[in-house]
């Protein structure tokens, strides 16, 4: 009788499960202290293609709050509803080469750097279509749903414990709101912020979401339309050049795909027109990436030739 067949992508997932599980270099993060609960141990792979398949491995449905994996996907949103003329006049999309919380901004137009930094993100929140605190609120809700294909609810002893520690957010609010940049009420900007950041979401939740970006904004379960292929598009790019911080540039020379890390210990990257990664594991490097995440995505680019500058 012939061996069942097992694809080479649930292989690999398998395989760099067993390795990387070893890997214990890193800390969960603490200065948000509901997040220094996580067992330091987890560890979730999740791939999802195009066609719909999703391939998992480990914890992959271990529920954790997403922080700035949301970064990528609320942009999209606000590119969607404004446009990105719009979007330009208050977020940049330079590369800062910074810590993901530096107090920076661009000196002639006050713009934070990019988006997938805090302050670009504070801002970013607040362009989603709405006209109110309520109506952006649930716009990002269930913009996140969309591109998760599931209802996502809010972690709200996490959101509450990062209100209450979050100084450096409000100084970066504050500056931004005295530049001009950022128009809305600052505490509740950041409110908005706080609320994106602690949506829940597994391992599995952030490969689809990737993928429907990966896949021009249409979602790869549910084949809904979440956002246009530029909005998709004008994500990925700023993930590739902004994604992993101050890490951003070894990272694309090393894996060669869009990324997007977050302190709870997510990682996402994708491959255009072919499928999400998710990662997910809480200790962090010094520059607040998943060790594990890190590794097994530089991997899995590795032995399946993912790398987009790299000819095929
Ligand atoms: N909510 C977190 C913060 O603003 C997100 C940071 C991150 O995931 N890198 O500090």
């Amino acid at each position: 009788m012939n061996a069942p067949f097992v694809s080479p992508i649930q292989d690999l997932l398998d395989d760099l499960h067993a390795r990387l599980i070893e890997q214990r270099a890193g800390e969960v993060a603490t200065y948000i202290p509901e997040l220094g609960k996580a067992d330091p141990e987890w560890f979730g792979l999740a791939v999802a293609t195009l066609d719909g398949t999703v391939y998992e491995a480990g914890d992959s449905r271990v529920p954790f709050t997403i922080q700035s994996v949301s970064k990528p996907f609320v942009y999209a949103l606000a590119l969607q509803d404004r446009g990105l003329p719009d979007v330009l006049k208050q977020v940049g999309v330079e590369p800062t080469g910074d810590a993901f919380n530096a107090v920076r901004l661009e000196p002639y137009t006050g713009r934070p750097y990019n988006p997938m930094v805090n302050a670009g993100a504070i801002v970013t929140s607040t362009l989603v279509g709405g006209d109110t605190y309520e109506e952006r609120r649930e716009r990002i809700l269930s913009g996140l749903s969309a591109f998760a294909g599931r209802e996502l609810v809010v972690d709200h002893k996490v959101m509450d414990s990062e209100a209450a520690t979050g100084d450096r957010n409000r100084a970066l609010a504050y500056l931004m709101h005295g530049a001009g940049t950022l128009t809305c009420d600052v505490e509740e900007s950041l409110r908005l912020y706080f609320e994106q950041c602690a949506a829940l979401v597994t391992t599995t939740d952030l490969a689809v979401m990737t993928a429907t970006l990966a896949g021009g904004g249409i979602n790869p379960l549910t084949g809904e339309t979440v956002v246009s292929v530029e909005a998709a598009a004008h994500a990925l790019t700023v993930m590739a050049t902004c994604g992993t911080y101050d890490y951003a540039g070894e990272w694309l020379v090393r894996a060669g795909l869009p990324a997007k890390s977050g302190v709870s210990g997510g990682l996402i990257a994708a491959l255009p027109s072919q499928l999400g990664l998710g990662l997910f594991s809480p200790r962090l490097d010094p520059r607040g990436n998943s060790v594990r995440g890190v590794a097994a995505c530089e991997e899995l680019s590795q032995r399946f030739g993912l790398h987009l500058m790299r000819p095929a």
